[in-house]
């Protein structure tokens, strides 16, 4: 039988957010690749599925991986959290066909969209990326800091609502408080930030504050962290940002 290989996220946490093509492709699956925590939110559907959890630092290694069991007959799921295509798999996947065995460009390669964890946290909030926005990863893992400033920086300047992924974990605890520091120097203290933990799960936690008093600390692995734009505002519990600025025709 000829392999497949398809990229999917399980979106931010609990069930209902997962999309049925992604449960669909899950239960297809002869093999599922992932880092083991991804793996372990993904129900056991069928007791002669095969599952390969790596740590989550091979990326790469796991995308040659799950491309040789698909060159090999296999039908393979590859399995990240939220969608894949943001700061996850999908990406790795197609670096090991560029550099990889010619034969794998032939493979029957697809990718799945997810709800990405911006989305499920702006939903708990309100609408705060209801103007234009960017998504920064702050990891300087994969990127030099210098790159991250250079960033922030520019989406700063052009008064894009922030989504800052990845904004602190226990090896990088400092950066977010660096880049907390660099937006001050561009934006209103006023500006409102947002701090949403867990988002899209029973636990999600949300913390509303402004630029001026955003405390780094507050967030971990699993925050997702807004900085609004300058028309980024509250209105009772919710924050919104509209979607024309002020003197815009209606
Ligand atoms: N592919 C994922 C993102 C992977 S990067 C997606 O599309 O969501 C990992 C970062 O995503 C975390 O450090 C955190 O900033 C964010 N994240 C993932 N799930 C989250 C959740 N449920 N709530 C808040 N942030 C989350």
């Amino acid at each position: 039988m000829t392999g497949s290989l398809v990229v999917v996220g399980t979106g931010p946490g609990k069930a209902e957010l997962m999309t049925p093509a992604t449960a669909a492709a899950l239960e297809r699956a002869t093999d599922l690749v992932g880092y083991g925590p991804y793996l372990d939110r993904v129900p056991v559907m069928r007791g002669d599925q095969c599952r390969h959890a790596s740590d989550n630092r091979v990326e790469l290694d796991r995308a040659r991986h799950a491309l040789s069991l698909a060159a090999s007959g296999r039908q393979v799921v590859v399995v990240s959290g939220g969608d894949p295509g943001v700061f996850a798999m999908a990406s790795a996947v197609f670096e090991a066909v560029e550099s990889g065995d010619p034969a794998w460009r032939a493979l029957d390669i697809r990718v799945e969209p997810g709800v990405t964890a911006m989305l499920a946290a702006a939903a708990e909030v309100g609408a705060p990326l209801g103007g234009d926005f960017c998504a920064i990863s702050l990891s300087d893992n994969l990127k030099a800091w210098t790159t991250v400033e250079r960033r922030l920086k520019a989406a700063g300047e052009a008064d894009f609502v922030i989504a800052l992924y990845n904004p602190a974990s226990t090896a990088r605890p400092h950066q977010l408080g660096q880049a907390f520091e660099l937006l001050r120097s561009i934006k209103s203290a006023e500006t409102p930030v947002l701090f949403v933990r867990a988002a899209g799960t029973a636990e999600s936690k949300v913390v509303t504050t402004t630029l001026g008093a955003a405390d780094g600390a507050l967030a971990d692995m699993r925050t997702l962290v807004i900085v609004g734009a300058s028309t980024t505002r509250q209105v009772g519990r919710w924050v919104y940002t509209p979607r024309s600025e002020p003197g815009a025709r209606s």
